[in-house]
């Protein structure tokens, strides 16, 4: 079952229309929720996220937090899966085909649940392969805009060399993943990009980042230098439905030196130990009605 501006129906009895300012524009914006065992996780942290992105657009929040998260729950009550990845998205309405904003469009709200797809072991374990690009996305990259092109032309230029994500580099510095953020370690310390407009403040990125810090882990968070990325001991990537995933070659080359060059390294294993207990001591809260 979708959610469509107030009511509930199968995805393919779902219709927009065409002078739809999501399809003409792609002014819009979205947010992805994972959900475990009925427990959508951080749900609060995503609409608050959902906020900034639309105060960032400009379209007012057709719902206030407590109706979202009562829809967000409703959604993964009416859908099967044990583990869900939660889609929503507010554009900025139906009108004619203008640049600015119509006086009286009504956002457009549409919202559906799929299974979660997380990585599969053998990529936890072994790591995956991705590509360094140039980021040349637009200057707002803080808002979770449903204009992706340029993430998804990023994207595919990972899967055209075989790899799975593309690891953006912006005036020699690293920004962030085509459609995740990026972790360094460097002689022990875990090194990640401050939250600027050039990277998605990730829900995972912070996670990682509250883990890190209760459990003593070394971590800095400040500009890292493409040479740095280049030479990490360790590179990974975090998103909802990617979690803590290690890298192991970055343009071909093995990540890391020594012994575990091409290799998940031990921080990257405890990080995602963390993560995963962190998870199921969510999954362990009752299930709010
Ligand atoms: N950066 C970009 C560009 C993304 O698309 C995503 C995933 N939506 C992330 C970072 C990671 O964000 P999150 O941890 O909230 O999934």
């Amino acid at each position: 079952m979708i959610y469509l501006n107030g009511e509930w129906m199968p995805i393919d009895q779902a219709r927009i229309p065409v002078l739809d300012r999501g399809f003409i524009f792609g002014d819009g914006v979205y947010e992805v929720i994972p959900s475990y065992s009925g427990h959508p996780f951080r749900l609060r942290e995503h609409l608050v996220r959902l906020q900034s992105s639309l105060d960032g657009v400009r379209i007012v929040n057709p719902y206030g937090l407590d109706r979202w998260e009562e829809l967000v729950r409703e959604i993964v009550a009416k859908n099967p899966w044990e583990d869900q990845g939660v889609y929503l998205q507010v554009t900025r309405g139906v009108a004619p085909r203008d640049h600015a904003f119509p006086k009286d469009a009504k956002p457009t709200v549409f919202m559906m649940s799929n299974p979660l797809v997380t990585p599969p072991q053998s990529q936890r374990e072994k790591g995956v392969a991705v590509v360094t690009v140039a980021d040349n996305r637009w200057l707002r990259c803080d808002i979770k805009s449903v204009s992706l092109l340029a993430n998804c032309l990023l994207r595919q230029a990972a899967v055209d060399e075989g790899a799975v994500e593309s690891v953006l580099l912006r005036d020699g510095m690293l920004t962030e993943g085509s459609a995740s953020n990026i972790f360094v370690v460097r002689d022990g310390v875990i090194v990640t990009p401050p939250k600027t407009n050039f990277i998605l403040p990730g829900i995972t990125y912070d996670v990682v980042i509250e883990l890190a810090r209760a459990n003593g882990l070394p971590l800095e968070i400040r500009q890292v230098s493409e040479a740095e990325v280049r030479s990490a001991d360790e590179l990974w990537m975090t998103s909802s439905t990617k979690e803590v995933l290690p890298i192991s070659t970055l343009d071909g080359k093995p990540v890391g030196h020594g012994d575990n060059a091409g290799k998940p390294g031990p921080l990257a294993a405890r990080m995602n130990q963390l993560y995963q207990d962190y998870k199921r001591t969510v999954m362990r809260a009752p299930v709010k009605a």
